[in-house]
Parts: structure tokens; sequence; C-alpha cells
């Protein structure tokens, strides 16, 4: 019989955690009863009493509230942790059964009986273990956070009641079942009791496995299925979106069955509107859709004025609109006289060629008037994409129609007058030809199907006429001026200025001013005044300005006091326009030796030019300044070698070029000059320089010299003249082949100046020089 020993310890009650002989582990106490017991038990052998509670709920538990067998300990380390609780480390002695509890005031304590355990059959317990560790060898691949480096250690241990309970101390299992496990003191049946217990932990552990399993699918599938219902949603949501914009896409589908257009623009605008029922309203598609409807519902595909050419008619309107332009006017007229009568517009396009603001667009205006069509400006300056005439493809963002198809939405008409302005102001590069793109539109065999990219559509342009303007001949690509009939327009004088501000301008200014013509007067001078001292042009623009600007001035004054009638006149108009602005040459006063006058022909019309030559010792060299051009430093040259080998004839000293330096200079330093025409001026000038004789101040001339002294044509008589005219020249030297281009001259030039035609440079020194 074995002896029953009793013992006491203190007593620690545990949640949750069961300890079992062999085992050491850590326990965190916090009770200050239990500490207390602790610390007590430091004092003597450092042996507790250890109990699960059965309830972990219950704060105090009494003897009922514990697990009846326990563990006693040994405390092998005690530390306190800042939250008044102690961790201590521990080593699990043996199992005993608790008898009594005691109240120590401070702690309890509890009376024990040691327990043993019993063992019976070696050979078994060798075979239960090795099926132990096979079981537990699956177990482990289930579980996969157990502490490998502990078990492993334990898994040496030979005895099989330690190797049970360490293994239980360590492995996840119920509480309840670990208490099983400490309650079984029958080590063979302990052993085989763990290897069930894991058996069926395993169990169920891969059940879990697949009920996770089971239950993640189950949401994956419901989720996906929320995701298609949403979809769904959505997609209801924009169909119905679409039939709910009913008003919007039956107005459009009204607009479209009532446009007359071609049968398969209107298919294709039915297809369109059906894609933009589809698309969702708030969606980029949509706009864009509706934009291309747009179009095709503006644009005039079958709308046109009764157009009807009136050559009466066109006479009428064309004289009441501009003055003069007599030649122009007589072109314009013939030629709307063919297009009557051949009933098409294959002939060619009229271009009217000229300097800015000579009544080009003005002109263009009036025929649209006279000839009943509506009136349509393109500007093609400055264009250098060929998409800017075609148009941008539907795909791009933000894509237009070209200029040409704008236009026509703009005229509202398909039989408009269209003005394409600037056309020699385009340009080409990488983005392709604009002038070709322009060629296919004026082509008569190909614009009667004109494909706009963004259109798509064959928009009908034959029954268009287009009128061109042009600043310069030159720059329009040959094939573009080919299809071109040119009529050219050339600068006002100031008579015609005059004219044109007096019957045109003024009362243009003076209603768009909202001022009363009965009290304002213009005076003549003010007139003039405008068009010499603060204009400079070729044209009236600037004057039409300035006009502007002095019935804008009056116009506040006015506003103050309506009842006052007001005059322009020389002496105010510094006070309405300020400081003069240009000046124009006028006659030296006297004759002057090395100084020739000069005509210019420049963008503002024609200019005089003054050209000096001045002599000073040297070795022969010529001095050219005044901003020359390559052609007007050659000419110089030329006119110096002809001097040079005519020298003896011209009764110079023959070896002058020994001993002068030659320099010539052309006012106004800083505006460029180029061009032939200043030979003769500068042979004159060079001559008089090195003979020592005056040139007549009221001479003025023009024309090219070769180095034999012939005297060659040159371009812009009429400009040239205008301002010959003005500065107060009486005479003018020009080459004999431009005696042609007197017909242009305006009469008043005519009967003021004396035109004197010449074959040669000798003739002209013979005239100059005095
Ligand atoms: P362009 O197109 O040649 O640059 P515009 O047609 O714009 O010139 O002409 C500028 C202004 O001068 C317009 O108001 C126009 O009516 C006016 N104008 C030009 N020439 C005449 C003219 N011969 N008679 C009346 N007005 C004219």
């Amino acid at each position: 019989m074995e002896q029953i020993v009793f013992e006491e310890f203190n007593l620690v009650p545990l949640k949750g955690v069961v300890v079992f002989p062999s085992a050491r582990t850590h326990l965190d106490v916090g009770r200050p009863k239990s500490i207390k017991a602790l610390e007590n038990a430091m004092a003597t052998n450092g042996l507790v009493f250890v109990s699960c509670q059965v309830d972990s709920g219950v704060s105090a538990p009494g003897q009922r509230d514990l697990y009846e067998i326990g563990t006693v300990i040994l405390i092998k380390q005690l530390s306190k942790l800042p939250n008044n609780t102690v961790r201590v480390f521990v080593e699990g002695k043996y199992r005993a059964k608790m008898t009594k509890i005691h109240d120590r005031d401070d702690f309890l304590s509890v009376s024990v009986e040691k327990l043993s355990e019993v063992h019976q059959d070696e050979l078994f317990s060798v075979a239960a273990v090795r099926v132990l560790k096979e079981t537990f060898d699956t177990y482990k691949k289930l579980f996969r956070k157990l502490p490998a480096i502990e078990i492993e250690k334990i898994l040496l241990e030979t005895s099989a009641g330690v190797l049970v309970d360490k293994l239980a101390q360590v492995l996840p299992i119920p509480i309840e079942a670990k208490q099983s496990m400490l309650d079984i003191l029958d080590i063979d049946e302990r052993i085989i009791r763990f290897t069930k217990l894991l058996n069926y932990e395993k169990e169920i552990a891969l059940l879990r496995g697949k009920i996770d399993h089971d239950v993640k699918v189950a949401i994956e599938e419901h989720q996906r299925e929320f995701f298609l219902r949403e979809q769904m949603k959505v997609i209801q949501k924009e169909m119905n979106n679409g039939e709910n914009e009913n008003s919007d896409s039956k107005e459009l589908a009204e607009q479209i069955t009532a446009v007359k257009m071609p049968s398969t623009v209107k298919k294709k605008a039915l297809k369109e509107l059906e894609r933009y029922k589809l698309v969702s309203q708030t969606s980029p598609e949509s706009a864009v859709i509706r934009h291309y409807l747009t179009w095709l519902i503006d644009l005039p595909w079958d709308k046109q004025s009764k157009a009807k050419i009136d050559l009466e008619n066109v006479q009428t309107v064309l004289d009441q609109d501009h003055y003069g332009l007599e030649k122009i006017k007589e072109r314009v007229t013939e030629y709307l006289a063919v297009q009557k009568l051949t009933k098409s517009m294959k002939a060619p396009i009229l271009c009217l060629v000229g300097p800015p603001g000579v009544g080009k667009t003005s002109l263009a205006k009036s025929i649209a008037t006279s000839v009943k069509r509506n009136f349509v400006r393109i500007t093609l300056g400055g264009v250098r994409d060929e998409a800017e005439i075609y148009g941008h493809r539907r795909t791009y963002i933000g894509a237009m129609p070209g200029r040409i198809i704008q236009g026509i939405k703009k005229a509202g008409t398909n039989n408009p007058v269209v003005l394409l302005d600037e056309i020699d102001k385009m340009s080409s590069d990488f983005r392709g030809d604009p002038a070709s793109a322009m060629l296919s539109v004026l082509d008569p065999e190909q614009n009667h199907a004109f494909s706009d990219h963004y259109i798509e559509e064959p928009f009908d342009l034959s029954k268009v006429m287009f009128i061109a303007t042009a600043n310069s001949l030159s720059t329009i690509p040959g094939p573009l001026r080919d299809r071109m009939e040119i009529i050219e327009l050339s600068s006002y004088t100031e008579i015609e200025k005059f004219h044109i501000a007096r019957n045109h301008l003024l009362n243009k200014q003076i209603k768009e001013h909202g001022l009363d013509k009965a009290k304002l007067t213009i005076a003549d001078v003010a007139i003039n005044e405008m068009i010499r001292h603060y204009t400079r042009e070729a044209g009236v623009r600037n004057l039409e300005r300035q006009i502007g600007t002095a019935c804008r001035k009056i116009a506040r004054k006015y506003a103050d006091d309506p009842s006052r009638a007001y005059t322009i006149d020389k002496q105010n108009l510094q006070e309405l326009l300020g400081k003069q602005k240009f000046d124009y040459r006028t006659i030296e006063p006297e004759d002057l030796i090395g100084v020739a006058t000069g005509l210019a022909y420049t963008a503002f019309g024609g200019d005089t030019l003054q050209i000096e030559v001045s002599l000073s010792k040297g070795k022969g060299h010529l001095v050219l300044t005044g901003k020359l051009g390559d052609v007007m430093k050659e000419s110089a040259q030329t006119a110096l070698s002809y001097v040079r080998s005519r020298a003896a004839e011209l009764g110079i000293d023959e070896d002058f070029n020994e001993k002068l330096d030659i320099h010539i200079h052309v006012p106004e330093g800083a505006v460029p000059k180029d061009g032939p025409s200043a030979g003769i001026t500068m042979t004159t000038a060079i001559v008089s320089a090195l003979t020592n004789k005056a040139v007549s101040k009221d001479i003025g001339m023009t024309g090219e010299v070769t180095l034999r002294g012939r005297v060659l044509p040159i371009g812009g008589l009429k400009e040239k003249s205008i301002s010959a005219h003005r500065a107060g020249l009486k005479t003018i030297i020009c080459p004999e082949k431009n005696e042609k281009d007197l017909d242009d001259i305006p009469a008043i030039v005519k009967d003021d100046v004396q035109f004197i035609f010449v074959r040669d440079v000798s003739e002209v020194l013979k005239l100059a020089l005095v």
C-alpha cells in the first residue's frame, strides 16, 4: 500500500491555463491574493498549488469553482510587470488533488493529496508512443503555427507520461481536454486518450478547412452575383436614361426629318441618332454624337437663295458702294455676264489682288449683294494645316469641320458668295499642303462632292461662287493661280482717297457712331490733312479708322451737348487725333549737287526717295549705306561701272577712281530698300557729284540701268507717279518701255506732271543735270 501524503501549499487559481508536471511555462498573475500567495511561497520553498478555474469568469473562486486536480509547481523566477501584475516562470512538479481551501487573510492556501501515476505495460507504451508520434506528424501539418523548436525537443522525450504532459502543455487544445489529460493518472490510458484527442482535433481541423473553403466560395459567388447585378443596374439605368431623354432625342429626330438632306445623309443621321439614344447622357460620347448631329442638321443641304444676275443691278450696286475703280467694276460685270450666259460656276474663280484696304473685301460683299446671294468670308491667312480646310476626323477630341464647311454653315445657304481672304498667305508644311486642298475645293470636277473629314458625307459646293483675295500674286501657288481670273487693284491717289472719304467712309462712320449728319461738318482740308499726315497706306483702311476716331471724339462731346453743331477742320484736328503721324517728302528748295530724287514702290503705295553721293580722298572704294538689299547694291556697282567706262565722254577726270572714295547713301537709313529701279537715279547722283553739276530739284526718275547705259522698264509706275505728284515734282523720267502704263496714271497726275520716256542714261543726264 502506498502511503497517502497530505501537504499544504499556497493556492493560485488559474484562468484558462493548465500546468502539467514537468512542463515549464510562464504564468501572468494579476489577482492581489494570488500575488501574495506567490510572494509568500517564494519566501519559503517556492512551491504553490495551481488549479484551473472551471469558469474563468469568476473573480474570487472558491473550492467548487476549481478543478479538483491541479499541479504542485515550483516558482523559478518572479518578475513584476508595470500594471500591478507579476510574471512567474514555473516548473510543474506533480499532480495533486485539492482537499480543502483555507483563507489566510492575504491569500488562500490549500491542503492537497499528492497523486501518483500508474504504469502497466512497457511494450504497450512503446507502441502507443509510436502511434502518437505518427498521429502527431499528420496533426502538425494542419497546425502551422506550432512552436516547432520546442516541439522537436519534446519529441525526443522517451517517457510516455512526460511526453504526453509536455505536448498537452504546448498544443492548442481546448482547456477541458487539457484538464482531462491532467486528470488521468494511468499513463497508458493517457497516451491513448491523447492520441485520440489529436486525431479528433485533426479531423476537426480538416473539416474546418473544408468549411472555410466552402464558405469562402459561397461568399465569392455571392459577390460575383452581386457585382453582375450592379453592372446590370448601371446598364439598365443608362438604357433608361436614353429613353428618358426622349424629349431631346425626339427633338433631334424631328429636326432630322424636317431638314431636307440627301438620303444617304439622312440615313447616316438616323443611325447616329440610334447610337445617341443608347449612350449615357453624361458620357463624352454623347456630346460628340450630338455635336455631329447638330452639324448635319444645320448644314444648308437644300437651302439656297434665289440668286439672279441682273447686270444693270450689278452696276448700280457696285457704283453705289465704291468710288472709282471703273476698270475693276467693268471686269467684274463682264465676269458676271459670262456666268449668266454659261449658267454655271465652272468659270475661273475671281481673284482680287491688291494692297490692304483698297476695297477687295467690300467689293466682294457688293458682288454678293448685287447677285442676291449670302456672303461669307473665310480667312485663309496663316493656314498651314490641311485639316483646317478638310476638318478633323471625328475620332479626334474636339474635332470640327474645316473652314469651308464652317463658312457654308455660317452662310446658311448652299449658294453663297464665299470670300477666300488672303489666299496668298497659306503656307504648307509637314501637316500637309492646304493649297492643294484648296484646289480640290475650287475644282468644279471635284467640288460637287466635297468631302469634309468631319462631316464624312459629301457636300455639294458647285453652286458656291468663290472669290479670292490676295496681296500679291507671287506667293499664290501656280496651279491655284491657273484656276483664277486675276483682277488687280492698285493704290489710291490722294484725290481718290479724298473722294472715297467724302462720299463713303464719312457717312459710314457717322452712322456707326450714331451722329447726326446735319450737325457734323468736316472741312476738306481736314480730310486732306488726315490722308497726308495721319495715314500712310495704299488703301483707305487707316483713313477710315482715323475718321472713326474723330467721330468717336465728337460723339463724346455730342453726348454732353446734343444741341450744338460741330465742325472738324485743320485747327481742331490735332485735338481729336493727336500729333501728325507722317510727313511726306516734298521737293528740295534748291538744286543740289550729288543728290537725285528717285521713286519707290512700297507696301503703302509709292514714295519719293533721295539718293545722296559724297566723294572723299581715297582709293576708289564704294561705300553703300541705308539698308540696301543685294539687288540695289549691285545696281549701285553697275551705275559706278557705267560712269567709269564713260568718264571721258561725261567730262570726268579719268583716273578719279584712283584718287576718290565714293559713298552712296539712301535715307531713311533704317528702312530696308531693294530693287533695281533706282539705277538711273544713282547714276545721275554719281555723275552730279563727280562733275559738280547740280540735279534739277523738280525732276524725279525711275529705271533700271545696264552697264551699257540702257534703261530697262520698272513696275508700279502708277504708285510712283502718285507719290511724285504728291511731293510736288514737275517731271518724271521713266523707261520708254513703261509708256504703255500711262493709261493707268490718274488724270490729275498727268495734268500736273510731265512724263519723259527715255532709252539711255545719257538722255537722263542731259535732262536732269543743270
Ligand atoms: P481690303 O479687303 O482690300 O483689304 P477692304 O475691302 O476691307 O479692303 O476696305 C477697307 C475699307 O475701305 C472698307 O470699309 C471699304 O468699304 C472702303 N473702301 C475701299 N475702297 C473703296 C472705294 N473705292 N469706295 C468706297 N469705299 C472703299
